[in-house]
């Protein structure tokens, strides 16, 4: 190549070029070399990563992988270990230094692992490329609110601030910390960017009001770890301003733990923007859940992730089980101008989509993602839970769903009655199952219940149902 371009800049049809060119690379070069797993795949399937020559060659060739596939089980808590690249010419250089989990609440935790190589290349550039979506500069006082723990999360907040210069504050989050002192600390450092889980968010935004610790400095929230649907942007920007903090924006990123990276949204006030992705690292496309055939780009389907680079634990042309509505767009961003894959900011999780028996007739699916936009469209909700449960506990029995509110009360608001009579019209009409309670609860109840300061991640949704 003669030109070079910025990472974010690459004209679409030169990023085609480059990603025809990095997938032969690292399938022909290192992962059917050095990758445990997919070595021992492609012998099985017969694929000859000689025929894998450009990116359409990859799709059409190569296996998914599913989560289940990375995951540990309980006779073999080794399967990850087959997905951690290794050269036995070059140990030192493939030594595995830094790991991250996932946090599954269910399953076993499966680890992703760093080498020293992966830091550098993997980490800290794209928390660089974070950054600089973000806009953080040296001048930024950064409150890392997410929970300490071996989670992207908190250590790319911390990889995107104080090792490249910039000021952070790593409080663990409320369950280490306390929200309340994170809260002070904020205020006494005149923090200017928040980042924390969308939910928890709003409770340190809520909790400065309430301590009159007002955070008037805050110019950026960014959020991550679930979903950040419209209706919460509104409250986060509605609280900043009633603290009195000017024109602040809001952005989300679009974490998984098995790419050990994450793209984000450029900030905005009022649009979501997509998460910008990094077309010389990764590939992503959108497939039919079903067929398992990619659909064009702005189709909804299921999100399909593949690296060009890495060694530690690796997966490829991964299944993240994400939905996206909008797709992925090959368009310039009409907002910060960086010409990236964007995918659309609004995905929901295949594993929130339950199967309830709510009448004795049969099971029913139901998106449990829908009360992400229901609950907090309405002004009086001030905080929500949703719990599954069994009628009477009998495991046999039908299934309960039971909606938890914390409304606010002042002659502002409608009164309790006909809030909950409009909640429960808007289930009705969007989600088509009608909850088997609504019921209204106290701010700190709902707060402690949600576990707030003493959960890694509040329990916004509480399936209480036996396993069968
Ligand atoms: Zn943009």
């Amino acid at each position: 190549m003669t030109v070079s371009y910025k990472w974010d800049k690459i004209p679409f049809h030169k990023q085609k070029e480059i990603q025809d060119k990095q997938i032969k690379g690292f399938v022909q070069n290192k992962i059917s070399r050095y990758h445990p797993y997919y070595k021992k795949l492609m012998k099985e399937k017969n694929i000859d990563p000689y025929d894998i020559n450009s990116v359409d060659d990859f799709i059409k060739l190569f296996p998914f992988t599913y989560k289940k596939d990375v995951a540990p089980k309980p006779d073999n808590p080794f399967v990850p270990m087959e997905f951690v690249m290794l050269d036995p010419a070059n140990r030192m250089d493939y030594h595995p230094i830094f790991m991250i989990s996932t946090t599954g609440r269910t399953a076993l935790n499966t680890p992703f692992w760093y080498t020293k190589w992966d830091m550098e290349h993997i980490l800290k550039k794209n928390t660089a490329r974070m950054a600089e979506i973000l806009g953080i500069t040296p001048k930024d006082v950064v409150i890392n609110a997410f929970p300490f723990a071996p989670h992207l999360a908190f250590w790319a907040a911390y990889y995107m601030t104080t090792p490249h210069g910039i000021t952070g504050i790593h409080t663990g989050g409320g369950k280490i910390m306390g929200t309340q002192r994170i809260v002070d600390t904020a205020f006494a450092t005149k923090g200017t960017v928040l980042i924390a889980v969308p939910g928890y968010s709003l409770h340190v935004l809520r909790t400065a009001q309430a301590s009159e610790k007002y955070l008037d400095r805050i110019r950026l929230v960014f959020t991550g770890g679930d979903r950040l649907p419209k209706p919460y942007r509104n409250k986060i920007l509605k609280m900043l301003g009633e603290m009195g903090a000017p024109d602040p924006a809001i952005s989300a990123a679009y974490g998984f733990t098995e790419a050990r990276m994450a793209p984000v949204e450029c900030p905005h006030q009022t649009e979501m923007t997509g998460y910008h992705t990094s077309p010389d690292m990764e590939l992503w496309y959108v497939i039919d859940p079903d067929t398992g055939e990619r659909v064009g780009p702005e189709e909804p389907g299921e999100l399909v992730w593949t690296p060009f680079q890495g060694r530690g634990t690796v997966v490829m042309n991964y299944r993240t089980g994400d939905y996206v509505e909008g797709g992925i767009r090959y368009e310039k961003c009409p907002f910060c101008g960086r010409t990236v894959p964007i995918i659309d900011s609004l995905i929901s999780r295949v594993s929130e989509q339950k199967s309830l028996n709510l009448t004795k007739i049969k099971g029913t699916l139901v998106d449990l993602n829908n009360f992400y936009s229901i609950l907090p469209d309405i002004p009086e909700v001030e905080e929500w839970q949703i719990v599954l449960k069994k009628e009477n506990d009998d495991p046999f029995g039908r299934d309960e769903l039971h909606v938890h509110t914390a409304l606010k009360k002042s002659r502002k608001y409608r009164n309790q009655r006909k809030v909950i009579k409009d909640l429960e019209e808007r289930i009705v009409e969007v989600m088509e199952i009608r909850p088997t309670e609504i019921h209204v609860s106290t701010l700190d109840r709902l707060t402690k219940a949600l576990g707030m300061e003493t959960q890694l991640k509040e329990l916004r949704i509480m399936d209480l149902r036996p396993k069968m």
